[in-house]
């Protein structure tokens, strides 16, 4: 493989007529290729998904679902969606997929415009302890359009707090219960949820975005034969193309996919779609079932190595891909230690831990994820020099990329990340 030849289609003739674009291209592989990429909601998506993003399927216009569109010259397409329509129902045991959802985001919208009316009630995790934006914040469609009731973590465990969904979802009677979220690193108790909902007569919907390549390869519980609906991304743990996808019961088929379109979106992305049949077919193999519990096992091994040196994972551990980590005990910011991370090419983000007494923007916390680490081949030997190397860059490091500490630990990762080169030459 060249790089001439990575994206699937003509770099060569790219580069000719747009240097510009072209450098920005190939400097981007760069990056990812020279540092540590621990950001919990990325991944490194192979070559062959690349190459069907790259192709002519981004040109067509397939308004409709197969069989049934609004536009002549479908035919192609038709067996491109139902394709990956047949594998995401195959991989995930599920009776009704839908494919179109243009993000995670859209996917959750389509939920939204399924189930609830505006003004009608949610009842999900809280923003600030380890939500998302699209759970009826107060800056999203889904909090300005709806009315929603949060739930947290519990002070002691700092795990989801059953006991409070249960309260509130008997004083409050949301008609859409949500379970999911950006930051938890724990297993979700899809049955207490799903006997939760039962008694309130609310529609149980699960955000997998974040978890569902862990329940695609068969390392954690699924969350699909107890929700109604399990939205997901398909560009985290998954490693597909950056995109969403829903899968849900047979008695919410028609409501989801009208909701997806015409409701909330127009066109659908052909080679996107294309990509996540792709995708689905990896994730079905045996390499990619051993990928997802190696996630996970790397993962236990960073946030051990990581507890070591006197920095704290929330819960005292990890179930998934992901560590929150709170940075309290060796007394740095969320924020000094992204950016003196960055400086020494670890890519990793600041994140809210559970009562953070930080504004957001500061936050007390760094969240890790080895998605991206395992893909490139490292195991548990390569998560303890991380979690040395994090250490040092956190609690030595200054941020200046040129300073000694910076220096000395990108050398480090220097060395990690020739011996498991992301995106081999
Ligand atoms: C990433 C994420 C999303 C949003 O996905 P986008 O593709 O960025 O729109 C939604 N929900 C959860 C829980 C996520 O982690």
């Amino acid at each position: 493989m060249t790089d001439d030849t990575f994206y699937g289609s003509d770099y060569a003739a790219l580069r000719d007529f747009d240097p510009e674009v072209a450098d920005v291209l190939l400097s981007e592989l760069g990056r990812i290729r020279s540092g540590l990429q621990l950001i919990a909601s990325e991944n490194l998506s192979s070559p062959e998904v690349l190459t069907a993003l790259g192709s002519t399927l981004s040109n067509k216009y397939a308004e409709g679902y197969p069989g049934r569109r609004y536009y002549g010259g479908c035919s192609e397409v038709d067996k491109a969606e139902e394709l990956a329509i047949e594998r995401c129902k195959t991989l995930f045991d599920a009776e009704h997929a839908n494919v179109q959802a243009h993000s995670g985001a859209s996917a959750n919208q389509a939920v939204y415009g399924a189930f609830l009316k505006p003004g009608e009630k949610l009842l999900a995790m809280s923003l600030p302890h380890g939500g998302h934006l699209t759970h009826g914040t107060k800056v999203s469609f889904s909090g300005k359009w709806f009315d929603a009731v949060h739930y947290g973590v519990h002070p002691d465990t700092e795990d989801v707090d059953y006991d409070e969904i249960e309260r509130l979802a008997k004083e409050e009677r949301p008609k859409l219960i949500c379970a999911g979220g950006s930051a938890i690193p724990r297993l979700i108790d899809f049955e207490r949820i799903r006997a939760i909902a039962d008694e309130v007569g609310a529609v149980f919907w699960v955000d997998a975005a974040h978890f569902i390549g862990l329940v695609a390869g068969k390392a954690i519980p699924s969350p699909v034969p107890h929700a109604d609906v399990v939205t997901f991304t398909t560009h985290k743990v998954l490693r597909g193309p950056r995109s969403g996808a829903l899968v849900c019961k047979e008695e919410h088929a028609a409501a989801l996919d009208k909701a997806v379109f015409p409701m909330m979106q127009g066109g659908p992305q052909m080679h996107t779609i294309a990509a996540k049949a792709v995708n689905f077919k990896e994730c079905a193999t045996p390499e990619y079932a051993q990928y997802a519990r190696d996630v996970i096992t790397n993962a236990q091994a960073l946030a051990s190595g990581l507890t070591e040196h006197g920095m704290r994972p929330t819960t005292g551990g990890t179930d998934t891909h992901l560590a929150l980590v709170d940075l309290q005990p060796v007394e740095v910011t969320g924020k000094d230690a992204e950016a003196r991370c960055d400086a020494a090419g670890i890519v990793l983000n600041k994140n809210a831990i559970p009562n953070d007494p930080q504004k957001p923007g500061i936050a007390s916390g760094i969240r890790v994820g080895t998605a991206c680490l395992t893909t490139q081949g490292m195991g548990t030997e390569q998560m303890a020099t991380v979690a040395d190397l994090i250490h040092k860059a956190v609690t030595e490091g200054d941020g200046d990329p040129d300073g000694t500490v910076s220096r000395e630990v990108r050398a480090g990762v220097t060395e990690l990340v020739e011996a498991f080169p992301a995106y081999p030459r």
